[in-house]
């Protein structure tokens, strides 16, 4: 009965102009409702109605832990209880008309940081990731459609919910579902191009909400230092307070939901000044200056949003040119002394070092930045390559980023640069470099000087 009731809360929710769910011959339909419970602890409370007899019918906690058993409703009125398996499976028999379970919002984490994705928070306010609550299909094409929607509590999903409140959604949504925030306040942050939602967890003892959100806003204003407009019409940020910790951004990661979502820990106790000296969160927000890369090259993605996130800051006028350049050379220094003598090829592939990945990346990208300056008398930039792989499409490839930048060059240029880089010792083109570039590593930092390529080291940081 108390089934019944919540589907038909569900339907009587919907408008009665909302878009019809496919006929059942179609790939079928899934509907979530997922309910905000407090007692006898914070929880989500999700039912999952099948609709069309070839709706999904085997499912998966992408992270599974979470959930240990489903209660699965028949079409005949029959209800039984199916155990998750180990990898986070679940199949549900075909007659099947819903299932309905119970995720755990403050299962106590194991090691750093695990909350993050498991669930972290307090109060009325969570954060979890929705690979480990949300209940997908095993295998969901784009055709799949689904319907979501939250009561008892206002979240922050990657998504817009129509007028009436419902999240339509693919099945690539489910899959790759990004970061959710439960309860909390929130803030707006518009910029040319887009906007960025803001759901503040938790309570900071020395930084109020609207110091939070002009620092975020700072951090996506440095964004457009490098792309001309702000990259999506809107993407969700959550911000998490973690108990105890002084340091700004302890923490922070962007996952590839349609729209990406990014979610950053803050350290509760943190003074509002560190704030202007952190680098996470125009990092993270940086990641967005172009489409992702599949599959994924990470010394590419890590290296462009590590050395940009130097430029940006440099660029808005947060910190100096020299600072910019001390703060590139003490990452490089760190780098050869986690990497030794090992090639970067060595180093990317096996992927044991983030120091080694993110700073030869960051290395290979201050390189393509002056070979393309250099070769079009400094009228084109790295800048450039950004902005027409995103204006060619969604998601991009390795191979188009390397057209992209030939493109720009107007000539052969990506390839001669990367694979100089991966067949030598990791870092081996960095001296020349900051030679030709006018940069000297003294004790306390960076010298800037008058070299050959010294006009274009200004360019990099130029104001804009
Ligand atoms: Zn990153």
């Amino acid at each position: 009965m108390a089934l019944a009731a919540l589907w038909g809360a569900l339907c009587s929710c919907l408008p009665s102009g909302a878009r019809p769910l496919p006929p059942r011959e179609e790939p079928g339909a899934l509907r979530y409702h997922v309910t905000y419970v407090r007692e006898p602890q914070p929880a989500l409370e999700v039912g999952l109605l099948r609709v069309g007899e070839r709706a999904p019918r085997d499912f998966l906690f992408t992270q599974p832990g979470g959930v240990e058993r489903v209660r699965v409703f028949g079409r005949d009125g029959s209800e039984r209880e199916v155990p998750v398996s180990a990898e986070g499976g679940v199949l549900v028999p075909p007659d099947t008309r819903s299932l309905r379970y119970r995720y755990p919002l403050n299962a106590s984490p194991r090691g750093r940081h695990a909350g993050f994705f498991t669930g972290m928070g307090e109060g009325d306010a969570w954060h979890v990731a929705g690979r480990a609550w949300l209940l997908r299909p095993r295998t969901a094409t784009p055709a799949l459609s689904a319907e979501l929607v939250v009561e008892g509590v206002d979240a922050l999903l990657p998504w817009t919910p129509d007028a009436s409140g419902v999240y339509r959604l693919r099945g690539d949504d489910l899959v790759n579902s990004g970061f959710h925030g439960f309860g909390g306040r929130r803030c707006m942050l518009r910029l040319p191009g887009g906007e960025v939602e803001v759901a503040l967890l938790g309570r900071m003892s020395r930084m109020d909400d609207a110091a939070l959100c002009a620092w975020l806003e700072q951090s996506a204003r440095e964004v457009l230092t490098v792309r001309r407009s702000f990259p999506y019409p809107r993407v969700t940020v959550r911000l998490v307070a973690v108990p105890g910790r002084e340091d700004p951004v302890p923490f922070g990661m962007v996952l590839w939901s349609t729209p990406p979502s990014i979610s950053l820990l803050v350290g509760q106790d943190a003074e509002p000044a560190s704030f202007t000296r952190d680098w996470v969160a125009v990092h993270e927000l940086l990641h967005l200056a172009h489409p992702p890369i599949l599959p994924r090259v990470a010394w590419l993605s890590e290296g462009l949003a590590t050395y940009y996130t130097e430029l940006a800051r440099a660029r808005s006028g947060r910190q100096t040119p020299e600072r910019a350049w001390t703060e590139l050379l003490a990452g490089f220094a760190r780098a050869r002394r986690a990497v030794g003598s090992r090639t970067m090829e060595d180093v990317v592939t096996r992927g044991d070092s983030y120091l080694g990945t993110y700073w030869t990346g960051a290395l290979v990208a201050l390189h393509l930045d002056v070979a393309l300056r250099r070769v079009t008398g400094n009228t084109r930039s790295l800048d450039d390559v950004l902005e027409r792989l995103a204006a060619s499409g969604q998601v991009a490839t390795f191979d188009d980023f390397g057209a992209a930048v030939d493109a720009i060059a107007g000539r052969p240029l990506f390839q001669e640069v990367v694979s100089r880089h991966l067949s030598q010792p990791a870092l081996a083109e960095l001296e020349p470099l900051l030679e030709a570039l006018g940069v000297e590593s003294v004790p306390d930092g960076a010298r800037l000087g008058v070299a050959r390529d010294s006009p274009l080291r200004d360019a990099l940081v130029a104001p804009r």
